[in-house]
């Protein structure tokens, strides 16, 4: 079949399609590589098992070969059989709508048996078309994906670039961002600009430290999906050392990959963030093998480094049925982040140690008061948490995040660019009411949050909790134009001031 057929689907963006198989119209991307025959045949390797079976299991034929249709004109010819294929004489068609390579005749195979009704043209035999419109990958489950991609790690924006960003997702914790964007910036440089130099620029793999729902997480997510590069997100207390129940070290790769879509390329210059990394300290005190704290630094020691790693695809653990695929780690960011609770206990400790004994209680009111005591934070402490040291040196950035208080709360309520309250009033918007938040109203709802001891993560089921009502009760009256949320309601002590139209 000539280019030029018009029973082949033709397009601009040849890539928009795929190849269906000749026999059971399924497409390539339902049955895997197919069999390039000729003229633009595709058979699918079932079809072509298939064809081989019957010609098999065809009478007197143990090793059949396949003939040109040409051959088998000669031979029809030759042998004057006159029961030879009835379609073939009904329609006088040669091809009959059977593709010639296979058409291999009566009394040995015959196709049409094999081929689904209505796929050829009646007329001329052709198949009606040899190409389908691929399938649009799936939208990705979670892809609530509000950040756009605004940067490009292959053009390397600057720092204050990443930062500027930043600002527009996580509120406050301006030195965390400052250093993520320095770091951040530094490592693509690497990954960029590495093979032109002599100098090997080390790797700014990096450690975080604050407490739970301060945005640790929150803010990896958002500089990768910024710089559109895959992010896998792992809890350390899910791994143990290789061979006992857990997942090896190599599963965080895996989640990579997958983050990847199976691309080795886009997965070797992705972020990994391991979270909960206090979780796998040394144990104290343990008489049996460690096998999901110090063994899981060891084990993570060579993926920090960057190592050839042979990984599991489409699995979180190796085992003989898995396809296994090679990634290298070097241009790889792994960013590990926890709570570490009792830290604080460790530097204070540190900090009035060479301090002379009387001025002790002094110091340690100043230490208890210090809300920065955390950034004071050195190696030295990590290895008093139970960090080896070979681990804390393959995370040479270090920085921490600090507890929100009320204030930042509320602006994380406000100020985002996906912030909560916008959401809400988005969504009332739609039907015509303005929603607003007296400023106490906020500052009630943070000091809830505050109550649970949860961070940012706490907020949202407090607003959606107060927001039911007010989402069930506003669309009932098409008089209502404004509503605001007052502290009073936010204590159950009231209701929300509303204010009618007109
Ligand atoms: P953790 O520090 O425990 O990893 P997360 O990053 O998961 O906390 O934070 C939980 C949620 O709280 C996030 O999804 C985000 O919506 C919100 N959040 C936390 N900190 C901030 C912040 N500084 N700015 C904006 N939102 C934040």
């Amino acid at each position: 079949m000539s280019d030029k057929d018009d029973t082949i689907i033709k397009d601009d963006n040849n890539n928009d399609y795929e190849n269906v198989c000749y026999i059971c119209r399924r497409s390539e991307s339902q049955v895997g590589k197919m069999l390039k025959m000729l003229d633009n045949m595709y058979i699918c390797p079932d079809c072509m098992q298939r064809t081989f079976d019957l010609m098999n299991s065809s009478a007197g034929f143990s090793n059949p070969v396949v003939k040109p249709k040409q051959d088998k004109k000669e031979t029809d010819e030759k042998s004057d059989k006159p029961e030879k294929n009835d379609n073939q004489s009904q329609n006088g068609n040669q091809t009959n709508g059977v593709p010639p390579i296979l058409n291999l005749g009566s009394g040995f195979l015959n196709l049409d048996n094999l081929i689904m009704p209505g796929f050829f043209n009646a007329d001329t035999g052709i198949p009606k078309s040899q190409r389908v419109k691929k399938a649009k990958p799936e939208k990705k489950a979670g892809a609530e994906n509000e950040v756009p991609a605004v940067l490009d790690f292959k053009k390397l924006p600057p720092p204050h670039k990443i930062k500027e960003q930043l600002d527009e997702y996580v509120i406050g914790q301006e030195r965390a961002k400052k250093i993520i964007s320095v770091a951040v910036y530094n490592h693509y440089k690497r990954v960029t600009k590495d093979a032109e130099g002599s100098i090997e620029i080390g790797k700014s793999n990096m450690l975080m430290i604050g407490p739970t729902g301060c945005g640790k997480t929150y803010l990896v997510q958002t500089l990768a999906r910024l710089l559109n590069v895959p992010l896998a997100i792992t809890d350390a207390t899910s791994l143990t050392e290789a061979g006992y129940i857990g997942d090896d070290v190599e599963s965080v790769l895996s989640k990579l990959l997958k983050a990847a879509d199976n691309d080795v390329d886009r997965a070797e210059t992705g972020i990994v963030f391991i979270d909960e990394i206090d979780k796998i300290a040394k144990k104290r005190n343990v008489t049996n093998r460690d096998v999901s704290g110090e063994s899981v630094q060891q084990g993570l020691l060579k993926l920090l480094e960057g190592a050839d790693v042979e990984v599991p695809v489409g699995a979180t653990s190796k085992n003989a049925m898995v396809p296994m695929t090679t990634i290298n780690t070097k241009n790889i960011l792994f960013i590990c982040g926890g709570a570490f609770p009792d830290l604080e206990e460790i530097i204070k400790k540190r900090l009035s140690k060479n301090t002379l004994i009387g001025f002790n209680n002094d110091l340690k009111d100043k230490f208890d008061n210090d809300p920065d005591l955390l950034a004071k934070v050195n190696n030295e402490d990590l290895r008093e948490f139970g960090l080896i040291p070979e681990f804390i040196g393959r995370l040479p950035v270090v920085y921490t995040l600090r507890g929100l208080d009320a204030e930042m709360l509320v602006k994380i309520m406000k100020e985002p660019k996906n912030a909560i309250l916008k959401q809400y009033q988005r969504l009332l918007e739609l039907d015509e009411v303005d929603l607003q938040f007296d400023d106490d109203a906020l500052l009630a709802i943070a000091e809830k949050a505050l109550e649970k001891k949860t961070g940012a993560r706490g907020l949202r089921s407090i607003i959606e909790d107060f927001m039911l009502d007010i989402m069930y009760e506003i669309p009932k009256d098409p008089t209502i134009g404004r509503v605001f949320i007052t502290k009073e309601y936010i204590d159950g002590k009231g209701g929300p001031r509303i204010v009618l139209r007109g």
